[in-house]
């Protein structure tokens, strides 16, 4: 990617926390308008036809009641959200963005001429130890928004060009998001939804989410359960889930596709952060979705990792990877047949 996550973050924090606390202000970050061609006009994204036959709503309505015993996602808490309470995302059901902004970091796919519509929701139901982001998703920092602000936040994305919503962590938000989308269709939201997810996703929810999401991106961070217990707060059952998850994402967008601009408009991308000293499985990883997925599924092999966080107090996570397990992490991906990496 071209500049990573966190950098886009800080460098724009004052500019998109505008869109977070009032989207519709955003002509103080300058307002940019986008051409759209014909056929980018004729397309449209699958949640169209779900609020059209009345499905949106019902899906809609399902996900909100999972708030009252919270199961959004594997971590399966059981909190009363909707009452306050809390489970290990610190989210009641009150919604929670930190900023959000056009983002030209993401894969190029997704980014195009005018940028990725990035949101950042506040908190996180993975919360890695090395976590770039940790003040948004393990301290909360962010802003309290009700639906309508969200729904306004994405058409002042549109607004501005922007090629898709980019949804980043919203496994534990899910309820809020398909009812933004809702709020916002009548006032015409017509880009594509971008689901990118840490991978520890309920199955069950995503399921919920066919049709809706265009595009998924998930990570599939680690092969072993005991280093996912180790470095992402005990989920030791997430090389499964993400597994599970990931092949429901694959069934329902399939392989990447990409307009005549060559932008995104549906398909399945995996992001696989190489960790040092292998932790991340990488040899088992891209094996996995050569056998399970086909060798022509769309791959962004990262190599960005840097101790953040804790990371710099654990001696296996505590440095950045050397330039041979980088080229290690690519070999084993040609070896693998893997023919579709994105960067
Ligand atoms: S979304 Fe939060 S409260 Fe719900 S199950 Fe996951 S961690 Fe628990």
């Amino acid at each position: 990617m071209g500049s990573t996550r966190r950098s886009f973050v800080k460098q724009s924090a004052e500019a998109v926390a505008l869109l977070a606390v009032a989207p519709l202000g955003c002509s103080r970050v300058g307002p940019v308008k986008a051409p759209m061609g014909e056929e980018a006009m004729a397309w449209e994204p699958g949640y169209l036809a779900l609020a059209r036959s009345g499905e949106l709503a019902a899906r809609a309505e399902q996900l909100w009641e999972v708030l009252a015993s919270c199961q959004l996602c594997p971590r399966r808490c059981g909190a009363n959200r909707l009452a306050g309470e809390v489970g290990v995302c610190s989210l009641t059901a009150r919604l929670k963005v930190h900023s959000a902004g056009p983002h030209f970091g993401e894969e190029p796919p997704l980014v195009g001429r005018w940028g990725s519509g990035t949101i950042f929701f506040s908190n996180c139901n993975l919360l890695c130890c090395f976590c770039q982001n940790w003040e948004i998703n393990h301290r909360g920092d962010g802003t309290f928004l009700g639906i309508d602000a969200l729904a306004d936040m994405m058409l002042a994305l549109q607004e501005r060009g922007c090629h898709n919503i980019n949804l980043v962590t919203p496994t534990h938000v899910v309820p809020h998001v398909v009812r933004a989308v809702i709020r916002a269709i009548p006032r015409g939201l017509r880009l594509p939804l971008v689901y990118n997810t840490g991978g520890y996703d309920n199955p069950e929810v995503v399921a919920l989410l066919d049709g809706i999401v265009d595009i998924y991106l998930p990570d599939f961070k680690y092969q072993d359960g005991e280093v996912a217990a180790k470095f992402s707060a005990g989920a030791r059952d997430y090389p499964e889930v993400a597994a599970e998850v990931i092949r429901e994402m694959h069934r329902q967008v399939g392989v990447l596709a990409v307009d005549e601009r060559g932008i995104a408009r549906r398909g399945l991308i995996i992001r696989h952060l190489v960790l040092p000293n292998n932790l991340s499985g990488t040899d088992r990883f891209v094996r996995w979705v050569a056998a399970e997925l086909g060798p022509g599924t769309a791959v962004n092999i990262m190599s960005q990792y840097r101790p953040e966080h804790r990371a710099p107090g654990m001696p296996e996570l505590a440095r950045r990877l050397t330039h041979e397990e980088w080229r290690q992490a690519l070999a084993w991906a040609r070896e693998a047949g893997l023919t579709n990496l994105v960067s």
